[in-house]
This record gives structure tokens, C-alpha cells and sequence, in this order.
């Protein structure tokens, strides 16, 4: 068996740790446990479950078909817009942009969250992209003294439940929380029937990629943020969450959907798609984001904390499922993270000004 004990970070490499032999899940990942041939848990799991998804995929694109027939025979001349995209420029948001917009034909309104660390590239790719393929797009900023508040905090101390941490680092479950709600309220205000995220099928399964939001569990899932938050940066983060009377009709809330769950999914194929829109890779963010340069200092706090990359639950999915190959996965978590990003980011978080 071919068991991986070298790595290349030197917060990951300390103790010659034991990584899965299929998946790239390692040893200190919570609850997990491995066979005499070093398969971990997940893994045996998930080849019970394999014969279960296939097929799952045309199921589920159907099912979206449908909600679009549906949603057009309820009064979709009264609306403005189908579809809110979450557009972070990235190229899963990207390629699922074109997606809904080609493939679809649906009117979108893309809305990009900026945090203050938009790679250049990526603000170039939004504009051209959203040009290119005739979108509506709004840059949705908040005030930097807020984001800074929230960002220093999620980089000293853990906020969130021990699920979300296996899932992301702190920084980003803070900044996905706030972009969440933030696409949610303006949906519901808009009365735009769906939401659209840029999901990886590593990051979120299929069987969530097409759900309508129900209010009390996003109540629930709201407070599970807003509430942190707010002892962090104080009343005024109420702006980006729901109020009482966005709950005051169920109906108004929007379908979420994330496409890539059931669309053939590889990086080459949406690395060659995309590029006909005219999409540059950036150069200056970490590999596992190309729009966010606030990522890599996110990976090293959380790679310090718990001794495993935040992304490695996302890439060992997929490593899994056969979309990207191991080496890929491997190199994309097992590396270190830019010095030169992470002091970017630490000066600009911790500036005394
Ligand atoms: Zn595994």
C-alpha cells in the first residue's frame, strides 16, 4: 500500500502523519479512523453509497427543469429577475453563472460580497465576465471597520460549532454567513424565486442542490452566526441578516440551488469553458481559491488550531468521487500557505490605526 507519510507543510509534516490511502483525509481529522490498508471510514462509507448516486445526477436536473417550468407559470413576467447568483468571480461561480445563463436562459442578478481582499484579478474577471455574457451585477461592500472586527476575532478564537470547523475555516464560515443571509434578504425583498451558489460537488452534496429555504431552520442557522457576531462587532451586522418581517411570509423565500451537483463536473472542463468567457486564473491567491486573498492566512490559523487544512473535507470529496485526482487533491491541500499572503492579510487585519 502506498501510504503517504511525506508532506511538504511544515505545520502538517511535524508527525509523519497518516493520510488516507484513497482520500486525502489525514489523521488528525475529528472522529476518523482507518483499515489495516489505510482506508479511512469515509471512504468505506462512501462505497456502499456509490451505486446510489448514479443516476442521482439526471434525477436532480430534472427535478430543476421542473421547478423553472413551475416558476415561470407562477407570474414570472412580475419579476425582474429568476435568479440571484452569490458571484464571488471564482471559477465555480463563474462557471455556474454560465451555466444558468446559457444552458438555462435565465435573467440574473449576480451579487459579488466584498471583504476587503478581492483579488485584482478576480474584480476584472467579475466585470468582464458579467459584460460578457449580459448580467446584471451589484458589489455589495460592507463598512471595512466591521469586516476587520470580524475577520480579527475568527483569527484569535473559534466561534462556531465543531461541525462547521471540520467543514471551514472560522474566517470563511464568518464571511459565508453574512454572504448567505445577505443574498437570502435581498431574494426575499427583490421577490427573486431562487438563489444560486457556485458549490463544488465536494463542497455540498447533491442531495441539497435544489431546496427551498425554510424559515425556521434558517432562523436557526442565523442565530448559529449572527449571534458571535454581534458580541464581535456589535448591533450594526443586524444590517446583513433577516429581520422579523422577512419571516412574515414563507412563501417569499427562495429556492437555494447549486448546479455543479448534477453537471458533469471537472476542472479542466470549467477551466476550458470559462476561459472562453475570458477569465484569468488569478496569480495571487492560494490553490484552493481564485478570488479571495484573505484564504491563505484563513488555511494557516486553521491548520495552526486544529493540525488540518480547512479545505480538505471539500478536495477529499472529490478526490473521492473521482473528479479530481488524488495527486491534484493532495498537492492543493498538502502545501504551504504564501508567507507573503498571510503577512498581507495579518497587516491589514492588525494595523493599529
Ligand atoms: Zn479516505
Amino acid at each position: 500500500m502506498n501510504l503517504q507519510l511525506v508532506t511538504r507543510n511544515p505545520e502538517l509534516s511535524t508527525r509523519n502523519m497518516k493520510i488516507c490511502t484513497n482520500c486525502i483525509l489525514p489523521e488528525t481529522f475529528p472522529g476518523i479512523s482507518f483499515n489495516s490498508e489505510g482506508v479511512c471510514n469515509h471512504c468505506r462509507q462512501f462505497d456502499a453509497k456509490r451505486s446510489k448516486l448514479a443516476g442521482g445526477r439526471k434525477r436532480f436536473e430534472q427535478k430543476f427543469l421542473d421547478l423553472l417550468t413551475q416558476l415561470i407559470n407562477q407570474s414570472a413576467s412580475q419579476r425582474s429577475y429568476d435568479i440571484l447568483m452569490a458571484y464571488s468571480g471564482g471559477k465555480d461561480s463563474t462557471y455556474t453563472m454560465s451555466l444558468l445563463k446559457n444552458k438555462y436562459r435565465l435573467r440574473i442578478l449576480a451579487v459579488t460580497f466584498d471583504n476587503g481582499f478581492i483579488s485584482e484579478t478576480a474584480v476584472a474577471n467579475i466585470k468582464k465576465i458579467t459584460d460578457k455574457l449580459g448580467i446584471d451585477h451589484i458589489f455589495f461592500k460592507p463598512g471595512w471597520e466591521t469586516l476587520k472586527k470580524i475577520f480579527s476575532k475568527a483569527a484569535t478564537e473559534e466561534l462556531y460549532s465543531r461541525k462547521s470547523l471540520e467543514r471551514a475555516s472560522t474566517i470563511c464560515t464568518s464571511c459565508m454567513g453574512i454572504v448567505k443571509s445577505l443574498c437570502l434578504k435581498t431574494a426575499i425583498e427583490m421577490d427573486i424565486p431562487m438563489v444560486g451558489f457556485g458549490w463544488s460537488p465536494g463542497q455540498a452534496p447533491l442531495q441539497s442542490s435544489i431546496m427551498k429555504n425554510n424559515p425556521p431552520l434558517i432562523r436557526m442557522a442565523q442565530q448559529a452566526i449572527l449571534n458571535p457576531l454581534k458580541e464581535t462587532a456589535g448591533d450594526e451586522i443586524n444590517t446583513y441578516f433577516l429581520h422579523e418581517k422577512h419571516y412574515s411570509d414563507p412563501e417569499k423565500f427562495p429556492f437555494n440551488v447549486h448546479p455543479m451537483a448534477w453537471e458533469f463536473y471537472n476542472e479542466n472542463m470549467i477551466m476550458n469553458e470559462i476561459k472562453k468567457f475570458g477569465w484569468v486564473a488569478p496569480e495571487d491567491t492560494d490553490s484552493n481559491s481564485s478570488n479571495c486573498l484573505l484564504n491563505a492566512f484563513a488555511n494557516d490559523v486553521h491548520i495552526k488550531r486544529y493540525g488540518f487544512h480547512p479545505y480538505v473535507w471539500e478536495i477529499a470529496n472529490m478526490v473521492r468521487e473521482g473528479i479530481m485526482a488524488r495527486k491534484e487533491g493532495y498537492e492543493k491541500i498538502y502545501q504551504e500557505q504564501s508567507a507573503d499572503l498571510i503577512n498581507i492579510a495579518k497587516e491589514k487585519l492588525f494595523e493599529s490605526d
